[in-house]
């Protein structure tokens, strides 16, 4: 009986990083938390304010997890019964800038990825960056910030046009004028559809785009990603639905 329950019920265990927590009731609390092989799910962890406070609890944004959890296929909001902290990350709270790159990486995720649909190279590419930042990253914070904006968007399909001007279609290479409104590339005839479109330099459109096929991060030239930066930064700006808290210049 107790089995026929469960397969009804649907018992899952996966490894989750938690993106935003909220109290709930007295001793509750709600997350969203993305998983290896679940994507992003949402969860009710009962009892979990209740247990005492230690340097990084389970289920703390930015931890990893084991999680049980209840798929009632009734409810997006999971029951979850365990939690086991496998890392907490305590590196990520080592300074201000650490912290908010950690909270850029959560957010993003957050904003940018569907609900209940299986992501498994997100999550390791989440937990890479967040593993990476965590020790000290070799190639630099704004590196491995610009690596991770780039690959996510690739990811979730939602990445800058570098091959055809977003105007006209026509074929553009290493050459161009940027646009963040546009969501990318503007050819020579088609600039003045942004007025704010400025011209985009070879090295920094090269770099780009060995970034959106790398799966770690690339060492590049100091101005090349303070430009990328920027230019992610206003491409977030315009291209998603709603603005990111943690988006600061
Ligand atoms: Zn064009």
């Amino acid at each position: 009986m107790v089995y026929r329950l469960e397969k009804l019920m649907g018992i899952h265990t996966a490894e989750a990083i938690v993106l935003r927590r909220y109290p709930f009731r007295e001793t509750s609390v709600t997350l969203s938390c993305l998983t290896d092989v679940f994507g992003k799910l949402k969860g009710l962890v009962k009892g979990l304010r209740a247990q005492p406070n230690r340097y990084r609890s389970p289920m703390e944004p930015a931890t990893i997890n084991r999680i049980v959890f209840y798929d009632t296929r009734t409810s997006q909001l999971h029951l979850m019964t365990q939690c086991e902290l496998l890392s907490p990350l305590n590196g990520l709270q080592r300074d201000v800038e650490t912290m908010r790159l950690t909270c850029l990486c959560l957010e993003l995720v957050e904003t940018t990825v569907p609900l209940e649909e299986p992501q498994p190279a997100i999550y390791q590419l989440l937990r890479r960056t967040l593993e990476r930042l965590d020790g000290g990253p070799s190639v630099g914070a704004e590196a491995l910030r610009v690596h991770f904006i780039v690959r996510l968007l690739r990811l979730v399909g939602f990445q800058p046009q570098l091959d055809r001007c977003t105007g006209c279609g026509a074929v553009v290479h290493l050459t161009g004028y940027w646009s963040a409104k546009q969501g990318g590339l503007l050819c020579q005839g088609c600039r003045y559809e942004d007025p704010r479109a400025n011209a985009a330099a070879p090295e920094m459109l090269s770099a780009l785009e060995a970034l959106v096929e790398s799966d770690a991060p690339v060492a590049l030239e100091r101005q090349v990603v303070l430009a990328l930066r920027q230019r992610l930064d206003e491409f977030l700006r315009w291209r998603l639905d709603r603005p990111l808290k943690t988006l600061t210049t």
